[in-house]
């Protein structure tokens, strides 16, 4: 049994989380940095401690802190959201220690599946499909090089520690191998820590499209459909949408299945996404598996009517999924845009500050997760994200009309204050995007046949 949450993360998924607990009678703890005293999930939860200064390094990331806030608030388990230490098979393995249920697989699963490289050799074993590549990390350059001739250029050097799109380069032939082979390597060491990378036939215009796993401590693992996330800049997901308007009824099956191996191959427990390639001729290749709750969850929640964080709480309290595959029905269409604080005109550089002005959209079909509010200053500290907007209808078509509508009502005003609602907007518009073609090229080129000024608020 599970009666008191600790929640190991801030912002919306904080609030999220919060919400989740209480419809299931559990408390909530909230805990917070210096820069985030006066936000939502402060309020919200049932109690609040605050474990440090702004900066994420000394709060949020300082496992030892927030397990000292679970010791005084007697927490049975503890949320870490996605992002921060969410990943941390070091930190899931001291909850274990604790007696503290770590909400999530266990840590064993989340180190197996933070190195993509033995994720990689783990999946493979179940003949889940998977992109050409080296076998393991390569030991050196000369080694990258020797792969990368064998499985043909262009290639992708990834960096097996890798999350966020960083520590990752595209090799497009032998010349530019060895630059992009450090770049990745430095920026591997610096973001992670952890400098080893592996090689991967590049795949050319792909689409992201990944799965949503759920696993119960009885064995039982289902899968909740896809969601389509080709619509990236750097490697990073702006929008996301659920059903994909790629797949068919057949792939969805053979997909689905693949899916759910993978997560057998790694015993998994609890929510997990399994992340695929897609090429233009349907071929699909595993690429990764996130052991955590999605960002773009939500979409998933309006397709199939399941609360995936509610599911991952019951989960965590050893209780059996209460549905089997067969029982799962996907029945509308959802899409999400990531609202962030920055400027798209300025190469999307965030754009902290304080707003004076917040107006959420609303009305049928229109989901806002969000933690912020009329008078809430966004904090340089943390991530541009300041809210998730969702719609959903009967179909893709009413599904895009609500989002355009919904993205039309939104306002977030400040003083030089920018966000990407234009952007969003303008994509949303755009009659490549509406004709599902998007792939994982589409923003770069959007953005290369779109003027800034699309992109510009009307004063
Ligand atoms: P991260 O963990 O940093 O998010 P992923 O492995 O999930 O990294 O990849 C992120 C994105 O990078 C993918 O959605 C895709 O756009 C691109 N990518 C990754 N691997 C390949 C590949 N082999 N070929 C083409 N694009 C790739």
């Amino acid at each position: 049994m599970i009666r008191k949450v600790l929640i190991a993360n801030r912002g919306e998924i904080a609030l999220r989380i919060i919400r989740a607990c209480r419809e299931l009678g559990m408390k909530s703890v909230a805990v917070y940095s210096d820069a985030d005293e006066d936000s939502l999930p402060v309020q919200l939860a049932d109690e609040a401690i605050c474990i440090g200064p702004a900066s994420s390094q000394e709060s949020y990331l300082k496992a030892d802190r927030i397990l000292s806030a679970a010791e005084i608030a007697n927490v049975d388990a503890i949320h870490p959201g996605y992002g921060f230490l969410s990943e941390n098979a070091e930190f899931a393995e001291q909850c274990e220690r604790c007696n503290i249920k770590f909400i999530g697989p266990k840590s064993a699963t989340i180190r197996q599946m933070g190195d993509k490289a033995v994720a990689r050799e783990t999946v493979n074993k179940f003949k889940v499909p998977m992109v050409p590549g080296s076998d393991g990390p390569v030991e050196s350059e000369n080694e990258g090089l020797r792969v990368a001739k064998s499985i043909g250029f262009p290639v992708i050097i990834k960096a097996v520690a890798g999350g966020g799109g960083r520590g990752m380069r595209v090799a497009h032939n032998a010349a530019a191998f060895g630059k992009s082979f450090e770049t990745a390597k430095n920026e591997a060491e610096k973001a992670f820590g952890n400098g080893q990378l592996y090689i991967e036939k590049f795949i050319d215009s792909p689409r992201h499209i990944e799965f949503q796993i759920l696993a119960d401590q009885h064995g039982k693992i289902v899968h909740l459909g896809e969601r389509d996330c080709s619509v990236q800049r750097r490697h990073q997901k702006i929008i996301e949408e659920a059903p994909s308007p790629f797949l068919s009824p057949e792939m969805r099956k053979t997909m689905g299945r693949a899916a759910v191996k993978a997560a057998q191959a790694a015993e998994y427990q609890n929510a997990g996404t399994v992340e695929f390639l897609v090429d233009s001729k349907k071929n699909f290749y595993f690429i990764e598996m996130n052991t955590r709750i999605q960002v773009e969850h939500g979409v998933t929640e309006e397709v199939t009517g399941i609360d995936l964080v509610k599911e991952q709480l019951t989960i965590a309290a050893n209780e059996k999924l209460a549905f089997d595959q067969r029982s799962i029905k996907f029945q509308r269409h959802s899409i999400e845009c990531r609202i962030c604080a920055e400027d798209p005109v300025n190469n999307f550089l965030p754009s902290p500050g304080e707003i004076e002005l917040y107006f959420a959209p609303g009305g049928h079909g229109v989901r806002v997760d969000s933690h912020v509010y009329s008078g809430y200053k966004i904090s340089p500290h943390y991530d541009s994200m300041i809210s998730k907007l969702i719609t959903f209808g009967r179909n893709r078509s009413l599904a895009l009309d609500r989002m355009e509508r919904a993205l039309g009502e939104y306002i977030i005003r400040g003083k030089n204050l920018r966000n990407n609602i234009p952007f969003c907007r303008a994509i949303i518009k755009d009659p490549v995007f509406r004709a599902g073609k998007a792939t994982t090229r589409y923003v770069e080129d959007f953005l290369a046949r779109t003027p800034n000024e699309m992109f510009t608020p009307k004063a």
